[in-house]
């Protein structure tokens, strides 16, 4: 077995697994760029009359059903995790629509909606694309190249159910604008649903928060290197030659490593890169990333008027159609706060109608964009991954989740495991179908 000295540039999930499944085998070093650890996964401690509230603001929820690798991962941390609600609602400020799928009674939290057509019409299509959608993916009839506006348009889906349903709630859960989503591609969407029993209205998984936050998990995943990571990192570039890698800092420092795992976001890896090839401007650059602004704060007036209507995502529709997603979470609902005097809110990309006086905290998150070319570029991951002592890992190589950031980063421990013997000691990962 040759010990290697392996780079790990970045901190988040993937960062994390590839650094605790190499760790024993190898010399690994993280660097991470900001001051703390876990990229997407944030916990902001909140204090109200003298009471302390751990509140998530990147990475919230997970279930049993899709996320394999992430739980045998959390395993022997010996982490509680907390039964969550999954419910999603509509308030669109044009028409003043509201619902929340939670229940019939939520439903119809707008009683309105009892007597309207065009509402029954949206419910019976849901019915229809959860039903026809998984026929036509069971039976391989959604082409690759198809996008989700084209199978709708095939499908006969009407214009309620696109607009107040179906492009929100795929918004919300990839971060994404309601035009972008028309672009996905129809297959990667479907298959994303449907693993996730979103196209079933009772066959459903749990869903789980980490009890202390998303954050309780770093401090024991990392605690066997934590003297091998570097915050506040500042690399300027990476530079790959025949026989050694090396990362340059900002100030010139350059630190030699046998390989570099990139274990950030598509765009960051390439501009890092001091010579990339074609294949990694091409691969790399068909995932791009978008800028989302995120706001933990206490204004109960983003959420839907009536309190029947809220849930625990709850996805706003304006007028801008070209507009970033813009959605809620009900953080007590989500991470079962139940004796908080506010309503804590996590709200993307609608910073200007939250009272400033109401604010705790301001991020910035960035999400992958899938569009018609990413697919193909995942696939192509072969072509640059593993080669050039280079490896890349990310939630963005799958469907952009915490397990894809699990499985991105076994599927390179598996590559440098099975370069040397070390694969007799490194148990090879199985990956999930997320
Ligand atoms: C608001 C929000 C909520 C979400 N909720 C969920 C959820 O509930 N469930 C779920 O499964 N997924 C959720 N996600 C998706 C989430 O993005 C993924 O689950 C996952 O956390 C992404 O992990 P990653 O390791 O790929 O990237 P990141 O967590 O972004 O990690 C990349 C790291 O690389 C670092 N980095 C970048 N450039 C450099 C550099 N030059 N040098 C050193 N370090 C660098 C970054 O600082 C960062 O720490 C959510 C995302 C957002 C934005």
């Amino acid at each position: 077995m040759t010990r290697k000295k392996i780079a790990i540039i970045g901190s988040g999930i993937a960062g994390l697994t590839t650094a605790a499944k190499l760790h024993p085998v190898h010399d690994i070093h993280v660097f991470e760029k900001n001051a703390v650890i876990g990229g997407h996964t944030h916990t902001e401690h909140v204090k109200i009359n003298e009471q302390s509230f751990a509140i998530n603001t990147g990475f919230i929820v997970y279930n049993d059903w899709v996320y394999k690798n992430f739980n045998e991962l959390m395993e022997p941390l010996n982490l509680k995790r907390i039964p969550t609600e999954m419910s999603f609602s509509i308030k669109d400020d044009v028409t003043g629509l509201e619902y929340n799928g939670h229940n019939l009674d939520t439903l119809f939290a707008q009683r309105r909606n009892l007597l309207s057509p065009s509402f029954y019409k949206m419910i019976k299509d849901i019915l229809k694309f959860n039903r026809e959608s998984i026929e036509d993916y069971n039976a391989n009839r959604i082409p690759d190249s198809l996008s989700l506006a084209e199978y709708f348009k095939q499908k006969k889906l009407g214009k309620m159910f696109i607009t107040k349903y179906i492009v929100p709630m795929g918004a919300a859960i990839w971060s994404s604008g309601e035009a972008d989503m028309l672009n996905f591609p129809a297959l990667f969407f479907i298959r994303f649903f449907k693993n996730h029993g979103l196209l079933s209205v009772k066959d459903r998984p749990q869903w789980y928060t980490l009890d202390g936050g998303s954050e309780a998990y770093l401090e024991p995943l990392t605690a066997p290197f934590k003297d091998k990571i570097t915050t506040s990192a500042q690399i300027k570039s990476v530079a790959r030659h025949d026989d050694y890698v090396e990362i340059i800092m900002e100030n010139n420092d350059c630190l030699p490593f046998d390989e570099v795992v990139f274990a950030c976001h598509s765009d960051q890896a390439l501009s890092l890169l001091a010579k990339p090839s074609p294949e990694e401007q091409a691969i790399l650059g068909a995932i791009p990333y978008t800028s989302n602004e995120v706001i933990l704060h206490t204004d109960e007036t983003l959420l839907p008027k009536r309190k029947k209507a809220w849930a625990a995502w709850n996805y706003h529709l304006g007028a801008d159609k070209t507009a970033p997603a813009s959605l809620t979470y009900n953080m007590n609902l989500l991470q079962s706060i139940e004796n908080a005097p506010v309503t804590f809110c996590v709200t993307l990309n609608r910073t200007h109608l939250i009272n400033p006086d109401k604010i705790i905290g301001r991020y910035q998150y960035d999400h992958p964009v899938f569009g018609a070319d990413s697919e193909n570029a995942q696939a192509r991951y072969h072509e640059i991954g593993n080669k050039n002592r280079t490896h890349y890992c990310g939630a963005y190589w799958f469907n952009g989740f915490h397990e894809d950031g699990v499985n991105s980063a076994l599927r390179v421990v598996t590559d440098i495991a099975l370069a040397d013997s070390t694969h007799q000691t490194l148990k090879q990962p199985e990956m999930s179908e997320a």
